[in-house]
């Protein structure tokens, strides 16, 4: 767990710049933009629905959500790549995490 511990402090320290951010909730509708197989969505996509006041609300279980570093480099922060991640595909999705 402190590996994880680790890495979630390691992306909060990097925040995406916010109009990146607010660009990327447009593209993503407001929905979770996750597409990864192992997470067995029932669609393609995530797309469980976001509020844009619940960003990083680890107490918002339903709708809360997460900017994603989509390749892992925190130091990357253009717009693609930036995704929108409810707080349970971006748990799955962070570094040194393997589903199941
Ligand atoms: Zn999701
Ligand atoms: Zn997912």
């Amino acid at each position: 767990m402190l590996e994880l511990k680790k890495a979630r402090q390691e992306l909060a320290a990097m925040p995406f710049a916010a109009d990146v951010v607010s660009e990327a909730w447009e593209r993503a509708k407001g929905k979770c933009e996750c597409r990864r197989a192992p997470h067995s969505h029932v669609c393609y996509r995530c797309f469980r629905p976001l509020k844009w006041s619940s960003q990083g609300n680890r107490n918002d279980q339903f709708n809360g959500w997460q900017a994603y570093y989509r390749d892992g480099d925190s130091q990357n922060d253009a717009l693609s790549n930036c995704e929108i991640l409810c707080l349970q595909c971006y748990d799955y999705s962070l570094p040194n995490i393997k589903p199941g």
